[in-house]
């Protein structure tokens, strides 16, 4: 009978199989890779699976993320409908419920407190319609100055840097293709085979094609077992390894004099500091022998083209706005940008951290990277919104100095949309005792992450396949991903919430969409003149997946591929070389007795961020459960700690407990822990919090602690 049963079913689905295509894109790292999503449905079944689409940018690879991407859209935790705490607990309640409690309790905080006693903070992993539209919500609808993002954790070094020396910020100066092109790459604190992994292949191909790969990381990974030469640095030195590498250019007379005359200023100052330099100390300093930094410095000086490519290993420091920029000095030196083969990269991490950072949630920025500060960009802005110029807030503080204003008390009220500062910051415990200080929080989130726990409001928001609008990935390609799904329960997207408590604050006259293509529609117009120019960007022209790579001012531009070619963003042309000292003004942890151990954190292949998401990703999940700390077996059996076995990893700032993993290959000085974990297994509850002085990044790259078997606490 069984039998029977069995091949009745068998049949029947034979039958009755369906396939169903969603068409998409990635929602995790910068590459964005496109894909589309097989919905297959049987009489006893429904499965999934994810195939790769081509495009420029990834060419139809996905990574172990977006395969599995989809199964967190699915999962039962996921908030769809609006919930209240009441009495401690969350209820469900209407839509209409939850915006006039937030109207009521905005309002009473401004009363009260006045317009910046609320504050706004965005997310890098949200579309560039949203981005703008919370920069809009929160300059026009609450008329705070008090607005930051999550890619403040990410992206503000580089992105300080690339404004700074090249008068733009754009994460590649050229076509990521060009890679193959170059003859000798410089791969500075990325793990791009980890991180971005469908983006490797252009590297293999350039080593292919013969260039010789230089990696600096204190780790070794998968990205550096390309590499002819690995620089296995002390943490933290990478400003003085640029140093380094910058004297011996210069001392070997291998610099580009044409370009560094013609299209820079500042070289005679920063020949004049590299002189004073002295190479046996940047030795020391950094770990590095004299004879490897020569073999780096000659090599990528004497090869015809080269890039450099930076990452959060270089750019998450108290000095990695600094210790960017004199990466930047060694291609100035050596002419080697704007050229083909030739160029920057900054790795984005995050979906959206290119676009998310153009259009307006930064502290000190409107649209196009317009200028808060700047009374003709504020004029231009307040024209397209409709409001008076005197009208719009002037600029705020950071990230990590918002939570602060929330400890001081001055902050009294959040509207959090898709981030986990809690989780993400660094000194964590310090920033959940500062979240708890708030009157009134409302978090948007598809989950009930550790911030969200303590809000009052939470309102439920649509993932990746569900959500429409645009992104742009590391590359500066502004790509479209329209929705493939409706909203599940009640959950609407993020534009729409903002749009709804903009109504509720009676701001409804500026805040009127009826899609997401309205939205980008006026960001083009806000955009247009700015450095960041979407004007000649439609909807219609992003319709397939060719992305347009910005700056694109006007509708029959074709999108600018290489920039620099002839002249930098600065109004003279020229771009910028500045000195950089060894050591940063911000004095890093170092070890000592008490805190011997270097502690780096990072990524691991499966997650992304601080794991909301792909913790729910079963797929992903089973990869990587539970956090670990990498450590050196000579350094391990020292600790009598054995592999595989809890520890108490202790910083000044807490402890957390995680597992060990024996790894031969990590400095003997130096452990790491990755950051997708939160609670008691959340590293930034170790991580110091101190800002770089130029970008207000913190230094999550380095901290002193202490390692001890749990047992021996316990
Ligand atoms: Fe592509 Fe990045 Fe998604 Fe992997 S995580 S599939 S590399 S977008």
């Amino acid at each position: 009978m069984a039998d029977m049963l069995l091949s009745y079913f068998r049949e029947k689905q034979k039958h009755t199989q369906k396939e169903k295509v969603y068409p998409t894109q990635c929602p995790f790292c910068s590459v964005q890779c496109k894909m589309q999503l097989v919905e297959q449905t049987s009489v006893t079944r429904k499965s999934y699976r994810t195939v790769g689409l081509m495009n420029p940018t990834s060419k139809g690879r996905l990574c172990i993320k977006g395969l599995n991407a989809h199964q967190h859209t699915f999962h039962t935790d996921r908030i769809t409908h609006p919930l209240l705490k009441k009495d401690g607990e969350f209820v469900e309640v209407s839509w209409d419920v939850a915006l006039q409690y937030i109207a009521k309790n905005i309002h009473d905080i401004q009363n009260e407190h006045g317009k910046n006693a609320m504050s706004v903070y965005g997310s890098a992993s949200i579309t560039n319609e949203e981005a703008y539209l919370m920069g809009k919500f929160a300059r026009v609808a609450l008329q705070t100055k008090y607005i930051d993002y999550n890619g403040r954790l990410c992206m503000s070094a580089a992105a300080s840097a690339g404004a700074q020396t090249f008068g733009m910020d754009r994460g590649l100066t050229n076509r990521l293709e060009e890679v193959m092109y170059a003859e000798c790459i410089i791969l500075a604190g990325t793990n791009i085979a980890e991180c971005q992994p469908t983006i490797m292949p252009y590297f293999e191909q350039a080593k292919e094609n013969g260039a010789f790969i230089i990696a600096i990381d204190p780790r070794e990974t998968a990205t550096t077992k390309l590499a002819d030469l690995h620089l296995k640095l002390k943490p933290g030195t990478d400003a003085a390894l640029a140093n380094g590498l910058l004297k011996i250019i210069i001392d070997e007379k291998l610099m580009d004099k044409s370009f560094i005359e013609n299209r820079s200023n500042g070289y005679a100052e920063v020949a004049r500091h590299l002189e004073d330099l002295s190479l046996d100390e940047i030795s020391e300093k950094t770990g590095i022998v004299r004879k490897d930094l020569y073999r780096a410095a000659v090599t990528f000086a004497k090869k015809a083209t080269g890039m450099i490519l930076t990452a959060r290993g270089v750019e998450q420091q108290t000095d990695g706005s600094l210790a960017v920029r004199n990466f930047l000095n060694i291609l100035i030196a050596t002419g080697k940008i704007g050229k083909q083969g030739c160029g920057y990269g900054a790795i984005t991490g995050q979906s959206n951290g290119q676009g998310a950072r153009e259009h307006g949630q930064k502290a000190d920025q409107l649209p196009g990277y317009r200028s808060i500060e700047n009374d003709e960009h504020r004029t231009y802005i307040a024209d397209v919104w409709g409001v008076e110029e005197p009208d719009l807030p002037r600029k705020g503080v950071s990230a990590f100095e918002m939570i602060q204003k929330m400890d001081q008390g001055e902050i009294k009220g959040l509207f959090l949309l898709c981030s986990n500062p809690i989780v993400s910051n660094p000194n964590a415990r310090f920033v959940k005792k500062a979240l708890k200080k708030l009157d009134f929080l409302v978090a948007v989130d598809l989950f009930m992450s550790e911030t969200a726990k303590l809000a009052d409001v939470i309102l439920p928001t649509t993932s990746y396949l569900e959500d429409e609008g645009t992104m742009t990935n590391l590359e500066g390609r502004v790509t479209l991903r329209e929705a493939a799904k409706s909203a599940p329960g009640e959950a609407r997207h993020d534009w729409q919430i903002i749009c709804d408590v903009a109504k509720a604050l009676d701001k409804e006259r500026f805040f009127s969409y009826s899609c997401a293509e309205d939205i980008f529609n006026e960001l083009r117009l806000a955009s247009k003149g700015g450095i960041a120019d979407y004007s000649g960007i439609t909807y219609n022209r992003l319709r397939g997946n060719e992305g347009i790579l910005w700056p694109c001012p006007s509708e029959d531009h074709p999108g600018t591929g290489r920039l620099f070619e002839e002249s930098f963003a600065h109004p003279n042309g020229k771009a910028v070389m500045v000195v950089v000292p060894n050591e940063p003004m911000i004095v890093k942890e170092k070890p000592c007795a008490e805190y011997p151990l270097y502690l780096t954190t990072g990524r691991v292949m499966a997650h992304y961020l601080t794991g909301v998401q792909t913790r729910k990703s079963s797929s992903l999940a089973a990869r990587h459960f539970e956090s670990f700390m990498e450590i050196h077996p000579e350094t391990a059996k020292q600790m009598n700690i054995t592999d595989q076995t809890l520890v108490r990893i202790s910083s000044r700032r807490g402890s957390i407990v995680v597992r060990s993993k024996w790894t031969a290959t990590i400095r003997k000085d130096t452990v790491f822990v990755p950051f997708h974990w939160d609670e008691s297994q959340n590293v930034n509850r170790l991580v110091e919090d101190k800002l770089d002085p130029t970008c207000r990044m913190p230094g999550f790259k380095v901290s002193a602690v202490q390692v001890e078997l749990l047992d021996s606490q316990s």
